[in-house]
Formats: structure tokens, C-alpha cells, sequence
């Protein structure tokens, strides 16, 4: 019966001196994400983090783990196995009914012996318990190429672990390990991906959402809410900040050119969300654009939008195509939210023909005919924090 559940990490050994910090990171999230199911302990093990239950987990159980630890990062496999003593046929006993309901008819046994001590190696390990199973499994065959069961038997320094059921993890580092960055979410397909991608890396998110309440609908905002709590399954609580900017749209809209309003809202949402990650300590700001895609991305006016910000920009997509990017969003569980019809804080007074072509300097003489910093202060002045996560109850 399973009563273990092993995480292997993903790049996390090859962290070197930062290695300690990596694995406490991934502890710390598997601890948290494993609470609400009682009776583990967390433990490092030579490289992977071990999470050992009281006493053999049900179907139910196991299921879930995988739910809980699905959408944790820094993990390349989540293996369940169980625990037993370091003796072969104890081995083979737990192998063979590890194996007996998975009803599977090709197998492959992958043996490691971590505690050198251990009387028999890997190979005789691997050979013998593939000939029991193939005895006491009618049926069962050997597959090395493409087994439809991979046995693992690790031989570790306190007890064996026996597996028969493993699940792809999320990959990339354990969340909050790379420190943290601002993540533009607008409500659309793209953004959320965008931050998803940053995310993956260890990046802890703080979300900033410009909208144009009361000039239209408060609905990008119930749908960011939403968007960045289900970001929040993979990242845990992370704020989310709400920035009004109706009002500073229409003084812009009063004052500037209009074929180049859309990137001069554009560049006062980057000195905002500039002001926030320093509030916050975050040291980039992530956007969901790619070459090409609309109007204000191409590559002069992301270049002539770019020059007000102090602090890198990324922009995780933009070599993407738009399938690309779709797919990701219904796999990361974002997607269905983002196709809900919203007005576009951006649409509202949106020019017939927008500048494909500006220049930074073009933008700077239209940012000279208003108060950008006034408009900043403003902007921030009512502003509104709220805890991302929380959003999941208050929605439902
Ligand atoms: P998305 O699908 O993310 O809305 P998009 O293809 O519609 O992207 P734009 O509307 O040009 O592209 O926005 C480009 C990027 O600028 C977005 O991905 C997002 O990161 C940021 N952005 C745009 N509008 C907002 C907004 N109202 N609030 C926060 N960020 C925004
Ligand atoms: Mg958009």
C-alpha cells in the first residue's frame, strides 16, 4: 500500500551552493499543500524531498496529492511508493502488490541503490525481482523500450521504496525561490500565461490590473480576480493590486494625439506598475505581449513604450503564436475565464487608426502636453490591494 510520496526535484540539483535554499523552498510549499490531508511528515532526501504518511493512503487519498501537488513547481516526478524493509523478499512482496491492480501486461523494474551497504546491486536487484514478477504475474511481460509499469526500487538509508504509479510534476523551480515580480494581468488570454511562465521559474507574483471603472463595467475585474487566483493554485496568495485609470485615459484622450493614445496608455501603466514593484520589492515587470500580435505590439512601439521603465521588462511570449498561447492557458486552467466578454480598459476611446510606427521621442512630446506624475499620484492614490487567493471564496 502507498504510504509515501517521493518528489523529484527538477533542476534543483544542479543549484550547487543554493541547493539548501531550493529544497527548503519546495519543503515549505509540499508541507503547506499536503496540511489539509493530515499525517505527513516532510523530509529532504538526498536530493528529493520525501513526504511520509502515518499509514497506507486510500485510492482517495492518493488522488488527492496528485491534486494538491499537480500544480506545485520545482517537482520533475511525483512518485508513490511504499516503505518497506530492506530485504528483497520484502521487496518483492510490496512490488508484486504495488503491481497486481494496475492490470497492465508489459513492465520494466528500475533498481537504485543509494545506501552502498546493501548487500545486492542495482542490476541483481532489477533482475531479480523482474523474474518474481514475471512468476507470480501470469500474463506480465517485460518491456525495456516502453513499459507500460515502471517499477522503482530505491534502496535508501532507513528502508526500501517500491513504486508503481508515478504523475508528471510541474517542473520548473519551487515557488517562491527566485524572489518576486510584477505581473500585468489584463484579463485577456495572453497575460496570465505570461505569468504563469515567470512563475514556474520561482517568481512570486504580485498582480496589477489597470481598469476603467466606472466608464465601463466592473467585469475585467471580477474576471482578474478570478484569473489570479486560479494563478494563485500554482503560486499560493499573492496580492493583487486594482488601478483605477479611467480618469487619467480621459485626460489623456483631452490632451495627447489619438493615433498614439493606446501606447501612451500603455506607458503610464508601466510607471504604475513600475511605483508597485518598488513598493513591493519585486524587480520586474512581466506582460503578456508578442511581436506582431496587435497594433501596439509591433516591434517600434513596444521599443518607443519601453524606454519609460526603469526596471527590466519581460515579456515571456513574444516569440509565441496565439495557438501556442491558448493551448498553455487551458492547460494552466486560465483559459476559460479569459474568453468571458469584458470591455477593454484599452478599447475604451480607442483611435480608428492607431500608429504602428512611434517613437519614443514622439511619445515623450505627447506626454509633455499633460502631467504624467500627477497622473501617477492619482492613479496610486486609489488604488486598491487585495489578496488574491481570498478572491477564490468570495467568488464562489
Ligand atoms: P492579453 O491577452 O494579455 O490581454 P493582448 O494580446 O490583448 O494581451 P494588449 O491588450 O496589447 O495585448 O496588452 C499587452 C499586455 O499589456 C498584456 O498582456 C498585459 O500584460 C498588459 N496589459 C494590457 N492591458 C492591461 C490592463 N488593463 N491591466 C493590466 N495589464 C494590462
Ligand atoms: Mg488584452
Amino acid at each position: 500500500m502507498v504510504d509515501t510520496v517521493i518528489l523529484h526535484t527538477n533542476e534543483i540539483c544542479l543549484k550547487g551552493r543554493n541547493r539548501a535554499m531550493f529544497e527548503r523552498a519546495l519543503m515549505e510549499d509540499a508541507r503547506s499543500r499536503l496540511s489539509s490531508l493530515g499525517g505527513f511528515t516532510v523530509r529532504r532526501d538526498q536530493g528529493n524531498v520525501v513526504a511520509s504518511h502515518l499509514g497506507p493512503l486510500t485510492e482517495a487519498q492518493v488522488a488527492a496529492c496528485k491534486q494538491a501537488l499537480g500544480t506545485a513547481f520545482g517537482i520533475s516526478w511525483i512518485v508513490f511508493a511504499e516503505r518497506c524493509a530492506k530485504d528483497l523478499d520484502a521487496i518483492k512482496t510490496a512490488a508484486t502488490e504495488a503491481m497486481r491492480p494496475k492490470g497492465a501486461t508489459t513492465f520494466k523494474v528500475f533498481a537504485t541503490r543509494r545506501d552502498k551497504t546493501f548487500p545486492v546491486d542495482s542490476q541483481e536487484i532489477a533482475r531479480e525481482l523482474g523474474a518474481h514478477l514475471l512468476d507470480a504475474l501470469p500474463g506480465l511481460k517485460v518491456d525495456v523500450h516502453e513499459p507500460q509499469v515502471r517499477v522503482a526500487v530505491e534502496i535508501a538509508k532507513e528502508c526500501a521504496f517500491v513504486s508503481a504509479d508515478r504523475e508528471p510534476g510541474a517542473g520548473g523551480l519551487p515557488a517562491g525561490s527566485s524572489g518576486a515580480i510584477v505581473a500585468m494581468l489584463s484579463g485577456g488570454i495572453d497575460s496570465p500565461v505570461a505569468a504563469w511562465k515567470v512563475m514556474r521559474r520561482g517568481c512570486s507574483p504580485i498582480f496589477v490590473h489597470f481598469h476603467s471603472y466606472p466608464y465601463v463595467g466592473r467585469e475585467s475585474i471580477d474576471k482578474v480576480r478570478r484569473l489570479a487566483a486560479r494563478l494563485g493554485a500554482y503560486a499560493g496568495k499573492s496580492p493583487l493590486y486594482l488601478v483605477p485609470i479611467g480618469d487619467s485615459q480621459k485626460e489623456i484622450t483631452v490632451k495627447a494625439d489619438e493615433t498614439v493614445r493606446v501606447l501612451l496608455y500603455r506607458r503610464l501603466m508601466l510607471r504604475i506598475a513600475e511605483r508597485i514593484a518598488r513598493t513591493e520589492r519585486a524587480k520586474a515587470i512581466v506582460t503578456g505581449e508578442s511581436v506582431g500580435q496587435v497594433a501596439s505590439q509591433t516591434l517600434e512601439n513596444i521599443a518607443a513604450v519601453s524606454t519609460v521603465a526603469g526596471m527590466p521588462i519581460f515579456r515571456p511570449l513574444i516569440g509565441d503564436d496565439k495557438e501556442d498561447i491558448v493551448r498553455a492557458a487551458k492547460r494552466i486552467g486560465t483559459y476559460a475565464t479569459s474568453i468571458e466578454p469584458h470591455d477593454d480598459c484599452c478599447t475604451l476611446f480607442v483611435p480608428q487608426r492607431p500608429a504602428t510606427r512611434a517613437d519614443a521621442a514622439r511619445l515623450d512630446r505627447e506626454e509633455a502636453k499633460y502631467d504624467v506624475a500627477a497622473l501617477v499620484e492619482d492613479a496610486l492614490a486609489r488604488t486598491e490591494r487585495v489578496a488574491a487567493g481570498e478572491a477564490v471564496a468570495w467568488y464562489a
